[in-house]
């Protein structure tokens, strides 16, 4: 059984959510967590955002009353010397505290409804520098049909929507990949591992989108678009590896960052982004579009759930028994098809350059057995903010 607090405050034991106060008696909270700040601006696009600062990472809930967005803090004291710092122009016009219990409830005014909030509207940052724990919520006024839909869906309860995973397989068409002695190709390997996955994540109750179903050539900046436009919660780019010393072999794993993590994962980036003859730097059109519209706090998101993401997919990998490169298993480099709002990893699943892992990763009981660890992977993600 496992058991952790989410970012959204919930516990989470074997599956089922509850809130921290449900679970745990009160006394367990010793250390109690303190208001810092409440301040409002506006953001790009004239977006609202409120943030909450906090001593500690804050166990929160959010409501929609009739013009009112409710922040609910659990073990937090009301505190009138925190005056909130109201931005002009913001869809807030006050914010009042108010004590229920052993709940902090922050009350927005808002000056026009809003539709209730998802995910990528929600970050809950660490602190740095001079800041605390922040919780960051940006929102804009919504159209009254699309209230009424929201406010409904959440009265009904709904059954949970299903989250998307983007299964791409790297390569294809013209662009074979690396080739191992024996001709395995990697176009081919990766294909048949993400169809075998595609089926096991629809057995599982996931909703998922292959970036390719047979063996065409994509450009990487389209992956990336795909996963966009399928509104993908994960996004999982399957690879395999080519070594220069053929005794190398193993699984590793890499998230995006602008900055290699060292010189091998710099030149694998490389290696596959020269498919498209994308440098290390090369940015399309489309990722500047994309990146000029994330803020600079949703990257930082978008970077912490891939991290997050890949790190538990290591640690299944292992868990399966499936060998690793030596080294970190988690490293970084800029690789154009991670390029996107949709968190996710690039998996190199094993070393076509050796003869051993060549043999492997051709095997269907081994490509059920990398299959099995990535769909732990997934299901252990913690999709909610
Ligand atoms: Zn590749």
């Amino acid at each position: 059984m496992t058991m952790k607090v989410s970012r959204r405050g919930f516990l989470q034991v074997g599956g089922f959510a509850f809130t921290v106060a449900m679970i745990l008696p009160r006394v367990a909270f010793a250390a109690r967590n303190s208001l810092r700040s409440i301040r409002t601006g506006i953001q790009p696009g004239g977006k609202t955002r409120l943030v909450i600062e906090s001593s500690a990472r804050p166990s929160y809930s959010l409501s929609y009353p009739e013009n009112q967005l409710v922040v609910d803090i659990a073990n937090m004291s009301a505190d009138s010397s925190v005056k909130p710092t109201l931005a002009s122009g913001t869809l807030v016009s006050a914010i009042t505290q108010t004590q229920s219990d052993d709940h902090l409830k922050i009350v927005a005014t808002l000056r026009k409804p809003i539709a209730k909030l998802e995910k990528s509207q929600i970050m809950l940052l660490e602190p740095n520098g001079d800041n605390d724990y922040r919780l960051v919520l940006d929102f804009s006024a919504t159209a009254a049909q699309k209230i009424a839909e929201s406010v409904k869906s959440a009265e009904t309860k709904a059954p949970p929507k299903k989250h998307v995973v983007i299964i791409d397989a790297g390569h294809g068409g013209k662009d074979p990949g690396c080739i191992g002695k024996g001709g395995t190709r990697e176009k081919d390997v990766v294909l048949s591992v993400a169809k075998r996955l595609r089926t096991k994540l629809d057995e599982a109750g996931f909703k998922t989108y292959m970036t390719r179903t047979n063996d065409t050539y994509l450009k990487l900046a389209q992956r990336a678009e795909f996963a966009e436009t399928h509104k993908g919660d994960l996004f999982i780019s399957l690879h395999a590896n080519a070594n220069p010393s053929r005794s190398v072999k193993g699984f590793s794993i890499y998230t995006l960052s602008e900055k290699a993590s060292d010189e091998e994962a710099k030149k694998l980036a490389e290696s596959e982004n020269a498919a498209d003859k994308i440098g290390v730097d090369g940015f399309t059109e489309f990722e500047k579009e994309i990146r000029a519209a994330l803020s600079s706090l949703q990257q930082h998101a978008v970077a912490e759930m891939s991290e997050e993401y890949a790190n538990g997919c290591a640690r299944a990998f292992r868990a399966n028994k499936v060998e690793a490169q030596p080294g970190p298993s988690v490293r970084h480099a800029p690789f154009a098809v991670l390029r996107s709002t949709v968190p996710g990893a690039l998996i190199e699943l094993g070393h076509l350059s050796n003869s051993t892992e060549e043999k492997l990763l051709k095997n269907a009981d081994h490509q059920n057995r990398l299959v099995a660890a990535i769909v732990r992977s997934i299901k252990n993600y913690n999709f909610d903010v």
